[in-house]
Parts: structure tokens; sequence; C-alpha cells
């Protein structure tokens, strides 16, 4: 049997020879199976390509992909999986915030037939901003009252998988990819294994606040078409408001016969403003779809190959 570890990395040249240890630590202990460890260079700035292509040299279960420039972790992501050939392969980071610890019993998991995935999700949020802990709260009770399928809080991208669930995933050929929701989405036995958070060895995050923001308006929109359903409700609402106002003064007017009170001014200055926000909103909403598909229609590769080692 065979099990693949795949490692996204981006400017990740501190960080490379901590996990390497720790991986080689899993593979000793780990005698019955074969291992091969799948290194995906994002387009890094540092020596992370130099690195990686030094461990190959000395290790002939070191496999890489080089990427012709940053294509964003899902890419890297989806790159390793095509690249796998593990009866079970797992995902984990590079600065051993998925500790690696973890995979031993995760394989016992898999032996053992409890489940297809198996999932690590951390269960705090230590040493990261109070600020960003909320709106990452915020996001995971917005997304799942919004999709079908559940995206569990502090679920990470470090699991270990069969080949039946790589195979569905790498089914799914979108160009822009949550991979959070579409192993939701594909479904099969998962079993969590909560973890404390551990912070980096080395290096810093490459996540700012905007780009994990960015990433959570691509989660939604690649995910759901709610956000256009709202914007429906929303023109419903405000047009069914704006129809009562209008028999409001028409009663008036043939009732009770008071014609022109001038100071309507602010008020309807206001409606104007509100309404047109609204428009723009959902003109907003449909933009965000449009684009997506027009960027799905190109049908453009989700990563452009530089480099790779030459085993087969
Ligand atoms: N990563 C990547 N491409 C990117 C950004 C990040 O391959 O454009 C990798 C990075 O090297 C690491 C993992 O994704 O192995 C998680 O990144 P990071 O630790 O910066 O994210 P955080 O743990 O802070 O969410
Ligand atoms: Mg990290």
């Amino acid at each position: 049997m065979l099990i693949s570890l795949i490692v996204p990395c981006y400017n990740e040249e501190e960080s490379l020879p901590f996990l390497y240890n720790a991986l080689c630590d899993v593979r000793s202990a780990e005698t019955s199976y074969d291992f091969e460890f799948i290194f995906i260079d994002d387009g890094s700035k540092d020596r992370t390509k130099e690195v990686i292509k030094g461990l190959a040299e000395k290790d002939k279960d070191v496999r890489y992909v080089v990427f012709s420039r940053n294509f964003g972790k899902e890419s890297a992501m989806y790159a390793g999986l095509q690249k796998s050939k593990g009866d079970y392969v797992a995902i984990l980071d590079a600065d051993m915030q998925d500790p690696p610890s973890l995979i031993p019993s995760m394989i016992r998991s898999l032996e053992n037939d409890e489940a297809d995935i198996v999932a690590a999700r951390r269960v705090n949020r230590e040493g990261e901003p109070k600020i960003r802990s909320f709106f990452a709260r915020m996001f995971y009770r917005l997304i799942n009252r919004m999709i079908e399928v559940e995206i569990a809080d502090g679920a990470r991208d470090f699991r270990l998988m069969r080949r039946c669930v790589v195979d569905a995933i790498l089914e799914l050929s979108e160009r822009q990819r949550f991979s959070k929701g579409i192993f939701a989405w594909v479904g099969f036995r998962t079993k969590w294994i909560a973890h404390q958070n551990v912070e980096r060895v080395a290096g810093e995050t490459k996540w700012s606040f905007w780009k994990l923001f960015k990433y959570a308006i691509d989660g939604i929109v690649s995910f759901t078409v709610a956000p256009l359903r709202l914007a429906t409700y929303c023109g419903f609402a405000s047009a069914f408001a704006g129809f009562t106002y209008m028999l409001y003064y028409f009663i008036r007017a043939i009732i009770l016969r008071i014609y022109n009170d001038v100071p309507g001014y602010p008020s309807l200055l206001c409606f104007i403003l509100f309404i047109g926000g609204l428009i723009l909103m959902a003109l907003g909403v449909l933009g965000e779809y449009i684009g997506r598909t027009f960027l799905e229609v190109k049908r453009r590769p989700v990563y452009i190959k530089a480099e790779e080692d030459s085993r087969k």
C-alpha cells in the first residue's frame, strides 16, 4: 500500500526542513506502508524550489511540481492530488500547523474502516488575532445557512483520504476551487480528529485579512446562488414597500383630499438613494456570478507547471 503526502509550499524554505524530518519520522514508524512525499512549489520567491530539489536528490520518495508562478494553495492542492498515486492520500501544510504526528492515528482509522476521510479540526484559535477569529466564525455561520452541505468551523485542509475520495475530488474540474466546500460536497464518511491550534514553526502566514475576505466571497459564490435569490427578495420587498406607499398617497388624496404637502422632498431623496443602493448591490451580486461564469468558460488550466520530477 502506498501513502501520498501532499505539501503545498509558498515561501517555506525555513519550515521545510522541520516538516521533512517529521514526515521521515512518520515513514519510519509506519513500516508496512510505502510513502511518496509530493511537494508543490507554488511559485515561491525564496529558495523553496532549491530546498525541495535538494530533498528529491537524496530521497527517492520525494516528488515535486514547480509552478510557473503563484497560483494559490487551492491550485497547489489540486496539482498534488493529480500527481498522487497513493491508496491513501493526505494533504498537509508546510508550516507544521497540521501536525504530522496525527498521521499514524489517521491511518489507523482508515485501516479499521471507520471512515473514508479522516480530517483534522482545530478546536481553538489561540494565537490568532481576535477579530480574525470573529469573522471566521461569522463566515462559517453564514455559508452553512446558504449551502446544502455542512462545512465544519475550524476544519482544516489537513486530511487523509482513500483513493475513491481523491478521484471524486479530481472529477470536480472547476477552475475556481474552494476546497473546504469541495471536500464537504463529495460526501463519504468523515471522521473528525480534534487538535489544539499550533503556531507555524517558521516564516509567516501568507493570508492577509483582505485575502481571507476575498476567499470567503469566493467560497460563497462558488457554492451557492443564494445571494442572487437574496437580491430578488430585496427587490421584491422594496417594490412592495413602494407600492404600499403609493396606495397610501392615493387613499389620502381621494378620501382625505390632501393634495399637496411639499415637505416630501427628504423622504423622496431617501427612497431614491435606498433603491439605487439596492439596485447597485443586486448588480454587483449578478456581476460576481457572471464574472465567475466568464472565468470558467475560458477553461484555463488550474496551474502551469514549470518543472517536475522525472520519477514514474
Ligand atoms: N500556500 C500556498 N500558496 C499560497 C499560499 C499558501 O501553497 O499562495 C501554502 C503555504 O505554503 C502553507 C499552506 O498553504 O503550506 C498554508 O498557508 P499559511 O500557513 O500561510 O496559512 P495559515 O496557516 O496562516 O492559514
Ligand atoms: Mg499556516
